[in-house]
């Protein structure tokens, strides 16, 4: 398996797997506290399940419900959340396996790229493209294609704040070994699309602890060594 391991992810001394994040971090100095995000980490790959929710609308959206879904639903009913979207940042199951089954309690659709919608053992509702933008509330989220772990690999991009999937960790990157995946086409796509979205984008990843754009562009040694490993 690839570094993001176990031991990582002790998030908080409660034995909880729950972390709230505060707006002021998300959307900067022009967010108020108009949003929310909320991190659960589910399923035995241990895989960041991120919702994001507006506080004014009470809409929001989940990103990648691999598992634990009753979990998630409890957090979405707690902060009286309606869902509009399911939204995959790839096909690997850690990151889907509970999606149909989110889909069936919120009825909210589920969209992932093209590339990835065949490995699906269920048919998603819809698909995603680079350069989307969807709405959730009072701000917007746009699809940035990022391949190289897998060929539909989606990356999201809301204010302040970046959702990597398996394409871009704090200081790693997504293994490039399983079908369709590319080492160079990786680091490519991470160096022409996410990078320039600014060193102070905060980076969620899909495995493992958050970043920023400027630490990962400085530190991680994926993108400070010019060879591959
Ligand atoms: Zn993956
Ligand atoms: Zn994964």
């Amino acid at each position: 398996m690839q570094s993001y391991g176990m031991g990582l992810l002790r998030l908080d001394s409660h034995g909880s797997n729950l972390m709230l994040i505060r707006i002021s971090e998300l959307i900067g100095d022009h967010g108020g506290t108009r949003a929310m995000l909320r991190k659960l980490i589910v399923g035995p790959y241990q895989a960041n399940c991120y919702i994001l929710g507006c506080n004014e609308t009470r809409e929001g959206l989940v990103i990648d419900p691999g598992d634990d879904v009753l979990r998630i639903a409890g957090e979405l009913s707690r902060n009286r959340l309606m869902i509009l979207y399911i939204l995959i940042t790839h096909g690997h199951f850690d990151h889907v396996g509970g999606a149909a089954e989110l889909r069936r309690i919120t009825k909210a659709p589920v969209l992932i790229h093209a590339l990835d919608s065949p490995v699906l053992n269920f048919e998603a509702d819809g698909h995603l493209s680079d350069g989307q933008v969807l709405h959730v509330g009072t701000y917007d989220i746009s699809v940035i294609h990022t391949p190289g772990h897998s060929p539909g690999g989606v990356s999201f991009h809301a204010p302040g704040v970046v959702f990597t999937g398996d394409a871009l960790f704090a200081g790693s990157i997504g293994r490039t070994d399983f079908p369709g995946g590319s080492h160079e086409q990786l680091i490519q796509e991470v160096r022409a699309k996410i990078f320039p979205l600014g060193d102070n984008i905060r980076v969620y990843p899909g495995h493992g602890p958050s970043s920023t754009i400027g630490r990962e562009r400085l530190y991680n040694p994926f993108f400070r060594m010019r060879h591959t490993m």
